[in-house]
C-alpha cells in the first residue's frame, strides 16, 4: 500500500496574507534597525498624558479664587478612594486584583517590548497598562527593547523581609537589561540611555522607590532598578520636588485647599490639595456655578486612612482672562 502524499489546497487570500505578514515583519524588523541605529537619537518630547477634561483656552489662566467660591462636601466612600496606591508596604492583595505581567510587553502594535525574567510575574490590574505605556514610550525615545522585568507581585516581599521591600503591594516592579543579541543580562542602572526613566518614568505615574541620598528616610539601600506605580498625580509631585515617596505626606500636608498645588500640564490643570479627614469622612471638592462638584479622585496617604490627597480637574468656568505682565511681584517676607 503506498502511502498517498496528502496535499493542502489553500485558498488563494492566504498566500495573499502571508505576503501582507512578510512585509510586515520585514517593515518591523526595517525599523527595528532603524532605531537601534544608535544612542544618537534625541529622546522625544513626550506629549501632556493628563485626560485633558478642561484645556485651557489661550489668553485664559485658572483663578484659584474662584475655585474657593464653592465647595461641596463628598462623602469620602463615594470617592472610591485608593487605598493602597500611596500606601507605604501594601499589605494583601485580592487575586482578582492581579494579571500577568505578560500582559504589558507588548505595545499597541503587538510589538514585544520587554522581557520576563519570569512569565509567571503578576502585578496589579492598574498597572497593566502605565507599565506597558511606559515601556512603550522608553522604546520609542531609545529603540532598546532591552528591559527585562525580574520582578512584580510577591505577597511575601514586605519591607521586613530585606533586600528588596514592598513587591507586596503589586505596584513594584524591579527592572533589569537583557541583551538578546548576545544573550547577556546586566543590572538596570539608571546611565546612558536608560537615564530615560529618571526624566520619564512620572509621566507614566511611577517613581523610583528607593533612590540615591534617600537611604535614611527609605530605610532600604538606594537601588536604581525598582520602580513603583503611585499614579501619575503623585509621580509628579514627587520628581518635580525631588523627594522620595516617604516624604509625600509631609509635603502635601502643606497644601490644603486654601493652598493646593495647582499642576499645569501642558494646558490641562489638576489642583490637588490634602484633606485630614474627621469624623464627618467628607472631603471639601470645588463646585461649579450650577453646584455641581468638580471631577475629584482621591487617594488615602498615611496611617489609618485618616487623610486623603484629592485631584481634582476644573472645567473652564474656572479660568479668567490672564492678566498682562505688569508691576513685579513684591510678595515678599521682610523679617526685622
Ligand atoms: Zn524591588
Amino acid at each position: 500500500m503506498s502511502v498517498k502524499k496528502r496535499r493542502i489546497k489553500l485558498p488563494p487570500w492566504v498566500f495573499g496574507l502571508a505576503g501582507a505578514a512578510l512585509w510586515f515583519v520585514i517593515g518591523v524588523i526595517g525599523v527595528a534597525a532603524l532605531r537601534s541605529g544608535g544612542s544618537d537619537i534625541e529622546p522625544k518630547e513626550f506629549p501632556p498624558r493628563f485626560s485633558v477634561d478642561a484645556p485651557v483656552p489661550d489668553g485664559l489662566e485658572l483663578d484659584t479664587a474662584l475655585l474657593k467660591r464653592s465647595f461641596m462636601y463628598a462623602d469620602i466612600e463615594s470617592l472610591s478612594p485608593d487605598d493602597t496606591l500611596l500606601a507605604k508596604n501594601g499589605g494583601e492583595v485580592p487575586p482578582a486584583k492581579l494579571q500577568p505581567v505578560f500582559n504589558a510587553v507588548f505595545s499597541k502594535d503587538g510589538l514585544q517590548i520587554a522581557s520576563l525574567k519570569d512569565s509567571r510575574l503578576k502585578c496589579r490590574a492598574e498597572a497593566i497598562v502605565p507599565l506597558s505605556e511606559m515601556l512603550d514610550g522608553f522604546y520609542n525615545a531609545t529603540g532598546l527593547r532591552t528591559i527585562m522585568i525580574n520582578a512584580a507581585y510577591e505577597p511575601d516581599a514586605s519591607a521586613a523581609a530585606g533586600k528588596c521591600a514592598e513587591h507586596n503591594n503589586g505596584y513594584s516592579f524591579d527592572f533589569g537589561i537583557y541583551l538578546k543579541d548576545s544573550d547577556r543580562r546586566t543590572a538596570f542602572t539608571i546611565e546612558s540611555d536608560y537615564r530615560w526613566f529618571a526624566a520619564h518614568a512620572w509621566e507614566y505615574g511611577f517613581v523610583q522607590r528607593y533612590p540615591q541620598g534617600s537611604e535614611e528616610l527609605t530605610g532600604v539601600a538606594a537601588r536604581d532598578d525598582h520602580f513603583r506605580y503611585v499614579g501619575r498625580v503623585a509621580a509628579r509631585i514627587l520628581t518635580e520636588n525631588s523627594l522620595c515617596f516617604e516624604q509625600l505626606d509631609e509635603f502635601m500636608r502643606g497644601h490644603t485647599i486654601d493652598d493646593p498645588l495647582v499642576l499645569n500640564d501642558g494646558g490641562s490643570y489638576v489642583v490637588v490639595y490634602y484633606h485630614k479627614l474627621d469624623e464627618s469622612r467628607k472631603v471639601p471638592v470645588p463646585a461649579t456655578k450650577e453646584g455641581e462638584p468638580l471631577p475629584c479622585e482621591a487617594y488615602y496617604i498615611g496611617k489609618d486612612r485618616k487623610a486623603v490627597i484629592a485631584a481634582v480637574r476644573p472645567t473652564v468656568e474656572f479660568f479668567t482672562e490672564a492678566k498682562a505682565p505688569t508691576e513685579p511681584d513684591l510678595d515678599l517676607d521682610i523679617d526685622g
